[in-house]
């Protein structure tokens, strides 16, 4: 039952085939026996299984919600009232969130069962999960190697069957990677979608939440709660949310896919191209056209999104002062030595590079040159999309230049680490809705296939994926070593 989609569980508690009591249990377990993948940070049993017997008897009473009863897993980026909410850090590993994050309360009160909070790359910095003060995180697909990052907890934790879902945040390709890394589906939806109220900020102009799931369909159905407006953040849009359950069968015919030649460039792996070529096929099939499209400012996507993140963060990480909450030094000869070894002992080192960098680019005299120029960049890059969406409804590429890499391959090289986003961050910069659903594998690994919608349409992406899963069996395809359990 680990392994069955959201609207498969929700149909078999229905029915009464299990109980929601017995569906957490089951996954409660099942997190305990595959302990050393560490994709939890914590696992929150009593709570669960409180919450999961109170989703039977409301199923009983006749008062269920839409995800009444389903156990759902959060990055630990979302504050969780009373909970312990780290987001990978030390800084934070005394943190009991006094609040829920939007997030964390819709799913809540559509009846999601909270089952525990997930390993992330530090502040979700990272493309690996390797900067977590909590550890790596292991890919279920084969233990060598990374599950991708920074959601990369909530990705494996799906993959390796630990929860029915779980919510990731991206600000250049954390849900998309990790779920591209896993085998599993993820969408990070339009910019302002969903509330970021009680996530922890890394970029704010980036930053956005989504699911990971194991289709195309769960990721609709837990989209049409988590987003709309929320008077809580001012950033987040008033935009009508469209029930996206509905619409993943309107047929394909005649949708315009479009191909970016530049996301074919040097660097992305044979076994990975191959994949993303053959899976042009299927949407031939379901009616589409495919036509080429050139973005030709993408390949500054990388350096402009490294001085804007870290710009961001600098400012939005200044509140860890070892003052107010978090971690504190021992024994502060003075407020400066307080401040100032609070900082350094609370970040990992991911966490001070980028703070310095962000904090030399803001600088008076490098302003103008870094992240001015930047922010230009990224207009530019936003209008690339909107002249490749007068021609075309969706575009189509890889997810990451490769599968899974091993531990410890990258963690010695930033620029390595930074380039896996390539093609993830042009979706961040611009604040498009983009996706990534498995297509098939390269060397026993995972690859996934991104989709990225114009504004506002995540509609489009899940239909066209949703269809592609309907004659694919990718999705349905589980790590060997976990193959025969049930
Ligand atoms: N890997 C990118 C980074 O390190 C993106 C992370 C993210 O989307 N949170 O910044």
């Amino acid at each position: 039952m680990q392994y069955d989609s959201i609207a498969q569980q929700l149909d078999n508690l229905i029915r009464g085939t299990y109980s929601s009591v017995e569906l957490t249990r089951h996954y409660l377990d099942r997190i305990k026996q595959h302990a050393q993948l560490n994709c939890y940070i914590s696992v929150l049993e009593e709570s669960a299984l409180e919450a999961a017997q109170q989703a039977d008897q409301a199923r009983a009473a006749g008062n269920a919600g839409p995800l009444t009863g389903v156990p759902i897993a959060h990055k630990d980026i979302f504050c969780t009232q009373g909970v312990k909410t780290t987001a990978g850090s030390q800084m934070l590993y005394n943190y009991d969130a006094p609040f829920d994050a939007t997030v964390v309360s819709r799913l809540a009160t559509a009846g999601a069962v909270t089952i525990g909070k997930t390993n992330m790359d530090e502040f979700a910095m990272g493309s690996s999960n390797e900067t977590s003060y909590y550890g790596a995180v292991l890919n279920p697909w084969d233990t060598t190697r990374v599950p991708g990052g920074s959601s990369g907890g909530s990705a494996a934790a799906v993959a390796a069957g630990l929860c029915s879902a779980a919510t990731g945040t991206d600000t250049g390709g954390s849900i998309r990677q990790p779920a591209a890394h896993c085998g599993i589906t993820g969408i990070k939806p339009t910019y302002g979608r969903i509330s970021r109220w009680g996530m922890i900020a890394f970029a704010s102009s980036l930053d956005q939440a989504g699911p990971m799931t194991r289709t195309a369909e769960d990721a609709a159905l837990l989209l049409g709660v988590m987003a709309g407006e929320d008077p809580l953040d001012s950033t987040c849009l008033a935009a009508d949310v469209p029930n996206y359950v509905e619409s993943l069968n309107k047929p394909l015919d005649g949708l315009k896919i479009g191909i970016c030649e530049d996301f074919f460039a040097e660097g992305l792996e044979a076994g990975s191209e191959q994949v993303i070529r053959e899976s042009l096929r299927v949407f031939e099939d379901l009616g589409a056209t495919i036509s080429s499209v050139r973005l030709p400012h993408i390949e500054y996507s990388i350096p402009a999104y490294y001085v804007i993140a870290p710009a961001e963060a600098s400012a939005n990480l200044s509140r860890y002062d070892g003052v107010r909450f978090g971690y504190r030094c021992k024994e502060p000869t003075d407020l400066a030595d307080l401040f100032k070894r609070s900082r350094s002992e609370g970040f990992g080192d991911e966490v001070k590079r980028r703070i310095m960098v962000g904090a030399f680019t803001l600088s008076t005299g490098y302003y103008d040159a870094y992240y001015r120029q930047a922010q230009q960049i990224r207009r530019l890059i936003k209008d690339d999309f909107q002249a490749a969406f007068a021609e075309v409804d969706i575009l189509l590429g890889p997810t990451a230049p490769q599968p899974a890499f091993s531990l410890g391959e990258k963690t010695g090289d930033q620029v390595a680490m930074y380039l896996q986003d390539i093609y993830t961050i042009a979706g961040n910069l611009a604040g498009l809705p983009a996706m990534s659903i498995p297509a098939g594998f390269s060397s026993d690994l995972p690859v996934g296939l991104q989709l990225i919608g114009n504004y506002l349409d995540e509609a489009s992406i899940l239909a066209a994926a949703h269809q592609f899963q309907q004659r694919t069996d990718w999705h349905q395809r589980v790590p060997a070593s976990m193959a025969a359990e049930n």
